[in-house]
């Protein structure tokens, strides 16, 4: 078994704020009202290794501007990427692709148009890599 992963979090801020601004500027542009959260461990009592929880109203919701909610909440759990990330470099691309899964919630993308797109994030990012090497 390989050694968990450990960043602080100034770390998680910095590659928080780099997944954002990775991001087209039309879709930043309607990304507001949006708290983006790091925790250490998700909620008891959820199945699997949950990396991230969006809660809120999508964008897509009817009468959205009229609910007088409260602001979006994005939370990134730490411990899960963690556990989930094989080596150091790989905790930004699950930050970014946890981040990006849960901004796609507030636009209001159910999971099968959310795993569409990851894949195509994925096919890109297993590029990227072999460019690298
Ligand atoms: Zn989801």
């Amino acid at each position: 078994m390989i050694s968990s992963v450990i960043l602080d979090s100034q770390t998680y801020h910095a590659i928080v704020q780099d997944a954002l601004g990775a991001l087209p500027p039309r879709i930043s542009a309607e990304l507001k009202d949006v708290a983006i959260v790091i925790e250490d461990e998700p909620p008891p009592g959820r199945q699997g290794i949950l990396l991230g929880l969006y809660e809120g109203v999508p964008l897509t919701t009817w009468g959205r501007e009229y609910s007088g909610k409260l602001t979006d909440k994005i939370t990134l759990y730490r411990a899960s990427i963690e556990r989930v990330a094989r080596t150091e470099e790989e905790i930004p691309h699950l930050v970014r692709e946890t981040l990006w899964h849960e901004i796609a919630h507030y636009f209001g993308f159910d999971h099968a148009a959310i795993g569409q797109m990851e894949r195509r994030w994925r096919n890109k990012r297993v590029k990227e890599t072999k460019t690298i090497e």
